[in-house]
């Protein structure tokens, strides 16, 4: 069932675990979030980053929200739909108008007054449309430009605390170490700081970056705050192999309709992913 994004962070916060939030470009990829959401019973969120509608055109954003919203009615597991990264009030409002009930709005790249400044704008109009809002303290950049590495860019406590009650956010991303994409190195968590960050705030604490930060520090990083995990890089490099071995497996065949059987194809390799994954999220 459709379930509101802020009422699966609280479930995940009360079980001490985290809900794991994946990007998604295409039917193939919501269909078996939702579908091995269901068959292992785990509360699930399905999300779009608005960047892969805009730069290269995977699907339109009402399209994407009615698509999702129809499948998590299909189910009895709870499945939530989120708008990642969005970095314009008009860009938020838009994908609201387009049935989004739970956006992102990343002011991370200005300083922290104008970042507190758009974020409150952005919180209050959501707020009346009953939407909740995912914000960003402190910069989770790029892996590929060792971000997670920078400690100028971590999220300092007192400064996260006093974000969260000037803007009123419902959850929070942080950075401790983790960046987007392909880490060149072994990431490593600063826990010492999320323990610090959870204790100043009351909302639920978010990790973007998801892909390739060891289980390990991931599983420490649940018990302390963490209650949305993002991942993107991951799901798709699956998504991409899958799609090679169907190639490789037909290629020549000389069979006109190959190409109608690529989606259940691949909907397996997901699915087979998305279940091991799944096992982090202890509800
Ligand atoms: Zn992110």
């Amino acid at each position: 069932m459709l379930e509101r994004v802020s009422n699966i962070l609280r479930l995940a916060d009360q079980c001490s675990t985290s809900a794991i939030a994946f990007i998604c470009t295409d039917y193939n990829m919501v269909y078996s979030v939702v579908t091995t959401a269901e068959k292992t019973n785990t509360p699930v969120i399905v999300m779009l980053l608005p960047e892969h509608v805009e730069m290269n055109n995977t699907m339109n954003v009402s399209g994407f929200a009615q698509m999702t919203k129809e499948l998590a009615a299909s189910v009895k597991v709870p499945v939530g739909l989120h708008l990642d990264h969005s970095y314009d009030y008009r860009s938020v409002m838009d994908a609201v108008r387009k049935g989004f009930d739970s956006v992102m709005i990343d002011a991370s790249s200005h300083e922290l007054e104008e970042n507190i400044a758009i974020t409150a704008k952005v919180v209050e109009t959501a707020h009346i449309f009953g939407v909740d809002v995912e914000a960003e303290i402190g910069h989770v950049g790029l892996a590929q430009d060792c971000d997670g590495d920078k400690s100028d860019f971590y999220t300092k406590a007192d400064a996260a605390e006093r974000f969260c009650r000037e803007t009123g956010c419902d959850s929070l991303t942080i950075a401790i170490g983790n960046a987007h994409g392909v880490y060149v190195e072994t990431p490593h968590l600063d826990i010492a700081r999320l323990e610090e960050i959870n204790a100043a705030t009351d909302v639920p604490l978010v990790l973007h970056g998801g892909s390739g930060i060891p289980h390990d520090q991931l599983e420490i990083a649940f018990t302390k705050g963490i209650n949305k995990f993002n991942v993107g890089t991951e799901f798709l490099g699956v998504y991409y192999d899958a799609v090679t071995e169907y190639v490789k497996k037909t290629e020549g065949d000389g069979r006109p309709l190959k190409m109608l059987e690529v989606p259940m194809f691949v909907q397996e390799r997901l699915e087979k992913y998305l279940e091991e994954k799944l096992k982090l999220s202890r509800f």
